[in-house]
């Protein structure tokens, strides 16, 4: 049975023990953990500084009273290791003190967190080792200092069986040399190896469990990602013009309502271009839709150069029909911008023998509107462009127009 099918078993019959983490997460992955050990192995620093402390004074309080040869012999000893304890424990706080997320966790902080989970292991073992003649059940400092890194902190693999395995030697080896009696010695042989294995187990599961819930979170985030940036296309799409790239009518017409609101609103006008090809048909009759296709492009082109303003928008229509929206601007300015894009349209040069100036041209109407707040104003200005368009189309066409009073002056379109 190869490896990956083995993983395969475990994976199917437990939970997912091996989950797989895409390489551009794994370091992402890695610091996390790393910086949750450290952060809760500071607070194990903590305690076992407090813990050695208590355990210092209780001794040299007490250590006169003790009658016991063996406990006098190791005695210092003891107060060594426990001494080495509370100094690594302050270096690991120290090295490890200003750590913040992600920025700050580099390598040597992995090597800092195993460091020191191994350094209290054997600490602890060594500490079981010394005891051992002080009576059976010694080995539980140990078993509870391996059961609490299993449970609390999230090693992979090949941490785990690194630091828990050499654990498990120091101790054995300690056991073997410091208990007289071989049938203790075994039972505490045994406890060590029992512990050992369960603790690569929790650990493992631990871990796969932690992993296996940040891949889950990460892939609900990608998910969402990905929805959202679709629907950011979606939505751009819906108001953009499939072949000229532009704004679309839905887009037009929204925009205009709520652009006279506006105008309604802070009292400016808007003015409204409508543009409609010359003789278009014919052009596409004679040149074929393709070619007119691409007319309809340069054409949008030209319209969105011509607006420079952010307020103002180019439109199409509908087939060869296009609007300007020129927000806060009088009959004037929209005069000009519609007269420089009749010239620009005509400069294209562009061939169409069915015009009277062989050139394809653009015919424009244009309205001007002060609005007031009636839910008419878009149908108001769109009908009176449109009749200034019709105008234009009677006079010859490739003119601008505008809407007219009855005695031919330039008149604000007002709602009624
Ligand atoms: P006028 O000078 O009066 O505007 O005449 P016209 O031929 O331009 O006007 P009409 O409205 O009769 O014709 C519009 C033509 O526009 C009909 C159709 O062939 C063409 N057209 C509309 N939409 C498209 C399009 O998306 N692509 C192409 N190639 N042609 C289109
Ligand atoms: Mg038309
Ligand atoms: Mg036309």
């Amino acid at each position: 049975m190869k490896l990956d099918d083995l993983k395969q078993v475990f994976n199917e019959k437990l939970i997912n023990w091996f989950p797989v983490v895409a390489d551009d997460d794994k370091t992402y992955v890695n610091n996390v953990l790393t910086y949750t050990n450290i952060l809760r192995l500071r607070l194990i620093a903590w305690m076992l500084i407090i813990f050695m402390t208590v355990l210092i004074c209780i001794h040299l309080i007490y250590i006169d009273k003790v009658q016991l040869e063996s406990v006098i012999k190791i005695a210092p000893l003891i107060m060594a290791l426990r001494i080495i304890f509370i100094g690594v424990a302050a270096i690991f706080l120290v090295v490890t003190g200003k750590l913040s997320f992600p920025g700050s966790i580099t390598r040597n902080h992995q090597l800092y967190e195993s460091a020191f989970i191994m350094f209290n292991l054997i600490g602890f073992a060594i500490l079981s080792g010394l005891t051992q003649s002080l009576g059976p059940g010694i080995t539980s400092a140990y078993l509870i200092a391996v059961l609490v890194s299993a449970t609390f902190l999230y090693l992979d693999w090949k941490k785990s069986i690194l630091i828990y395995t050499t654990a498990w030697t120091v101790l054995t080896v300690m056991i073997w040399t410091f208990q007289p009696d071989w049938i203790v010695a075994f039972s505490g042989f045994l406890n060590g190896t029992f512990i050992t294995i369960l603790a690569i187990s929790i650990s493992r599961f631990i871990y796969a469990n932690r992993v296996q819930d940040f891949m889950s979170k990460r892939l609900i985030e990608k998910q969402k990602e990905n929805l959202a940036s679709t629907n950011k296309i979606l939505e751009k799409m819906s108001y953009l013009d499939g072949l000229t790239n532009i704004t679309n009518r839905r887009f037009f017409d929204e925009f205009l309502a709520r652009e006279l609101k506006r105008a309604a609103r802070e009292s400016f006008s808007i003015s409204l271009v409508m543009l409609d090809i010359d003789k278009f048909k014919q052009y596409n009759d004679t040149f074929g839709h393709q070619a007119g296709d691409n007319v309809l492009v340069q054409v949008a082109e030209v319209l969105s150069k011509s607006i420079k303003r952010p307020g103002d928008i180019a439109a199409r229509y509908g087939g060869e029909e296009f609007a300007i929206v020129l927000t806060n601007t009088d009959l004037e300015g929209a005069n000009c911008v519609a007269e420089s894009v009749r010239k620009s349209i005509e400069n294209l040069n562009i061939e169409n023998p069915h015009s009277p100036t062989n050139k394809l041209t653009v015919s424009c109407g244009l309205a001007c509107m002060q609005p007031n707040n009636d839910q008419e104003s878009p149908t108001i200005i769109i009908a009176s462009a449109d009749k200034a368009l019709y105008e234009a189309k009677k006079a010859g066409g490739n003119k601008c127009i505008w809407a007219k009073s009855q005695n031919g002056r330039r008149i604000l379109v007002n709602v009624k």
